[in-house]
């Protein structure tokens, strides 16, 4: 379903960023990497890619992996005050002699496409947001697309990191789902996930949650992207297993992985109608 409905999302936005070049705003979008992270390189080679597909204007700065913090504050700084550009991103992880923290909180938060910077993150928070996390974003649109209402529902997500179990589960809760995050020091795990009518997997450890582990019909949904020795990529959610007992599931890849792009391009219009970029 992420293949699709991402390919929709997409083809939507190409008519709006040609409606919105005709009023003079032109969505451009700054990609970073730093660094040869295969998994970076995919990963950002998707996005150039998807900026093509909806006629938005992209930069790309490939930089060495000995590049200091001090060129990449400098280079966010530029683009910050460039006008061309609406929206900037950095790939993550950068390499260990950058502070992440820094970075994030160098770009201009109406430029932070991501949604990281703290500004950002305060606004997910309160519910009075420009930019959504792309990953969870794109979670919650696979949700409405299902037609399933949030609300009332029993939330369970595994993973609280900051760019995608918190946020989150902010966005379920804003739509009056009861939530709750586990985590690794989380105890009797498998009867939290098994009490939850959505399930969100970002944990990072292939097949982890097995179908043992999940309430029947409940809709579970796998932000995991792990590559296994043989290349394949797998996700957090054991498939097989986990798809006899689910109501519905999102599959690895083709399911969130577009999503979260796609999103990236909607923040991305989003900020050049705000910034007006020329
Ligand atoms: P992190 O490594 O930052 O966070 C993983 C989370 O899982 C942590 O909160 C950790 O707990 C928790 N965890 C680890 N082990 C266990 C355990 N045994 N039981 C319960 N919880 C556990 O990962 P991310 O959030 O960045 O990413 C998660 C996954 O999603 C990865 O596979 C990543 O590749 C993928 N991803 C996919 C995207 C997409 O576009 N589809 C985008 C971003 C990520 P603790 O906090 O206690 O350490």
């Amino acid at each position: 379903m992420g293949k699709e409905v991402s390919a929709r999302i997409k083809a939507e936005l190409k008519t709006e960023v040609e409606n919105l070049k005709k009023e003079g705003i032109n969505p451009g979008l700054a990609v970073i990497i730093v660094g040869e992270d295969p998994a970076s390189q995919v990963y950002v080679r998707n996005k150039e890619r998807a900026c093509e597909e909806c006629g938005i204007y992209s930069e790309k700065y490939a930089l060495t992996a000995e590049t200091t913090q001090e060129e990449l504050l400098k280079l966010i700084d530029e683009l910050n005050n460039k006008s061309s550009i609406s929206g900037i991103l950095v790939q993550l992880p950068v390499p260990k002699h950058i502070d992440e923290k820094t970075i994030i909180n160098a770009i201009a938060p109406n430029k932070d496409v991501d949604a990281f910077h703290p500004v950002n993150v305060g606004k997910i928070m309160v519910g009075n947001y420009d930019f959504v996390p792309c990953t969870p974003a794109g979670v919650m649109e696979l949700i409405k697309e299902s037609g399933i209402d949030v609300s009332g529902k029993e939330c369970v997500i595994v993973g609280r990191s900051n760019i995608v179990g918190k946020p989150q589960a902010m966005l379920l809760l804003h739509q009056n789902g009861t939530v709750t995050i586990c985590h690794s020091k989380t105890k009797n795990l498998a009867e939290k996930t098994k009490n939850a009518d959505i399930l969100v997997a970002a944990v990072g450890i292939p097949n982890f949650i097995k179908g043992d582990m999940i309430k029947e019909g409940a809709v579970v949904i796998d932000v995991g992207i792990n590559r296994l020795e043989n290349k394949k990529l797998c996700g957090d959610v054991e498939f097989e297993s986990a798809e006899k007992v689910a109501g519905a599931i999102t599959p690895v890849p083709g399911g969130v992985g577009p999503m979260t792009i796609a999103m990236l391009m909607k923040n991305t219009v989003k900020a050049a109608i705000l910034n007006k970029s020329k």
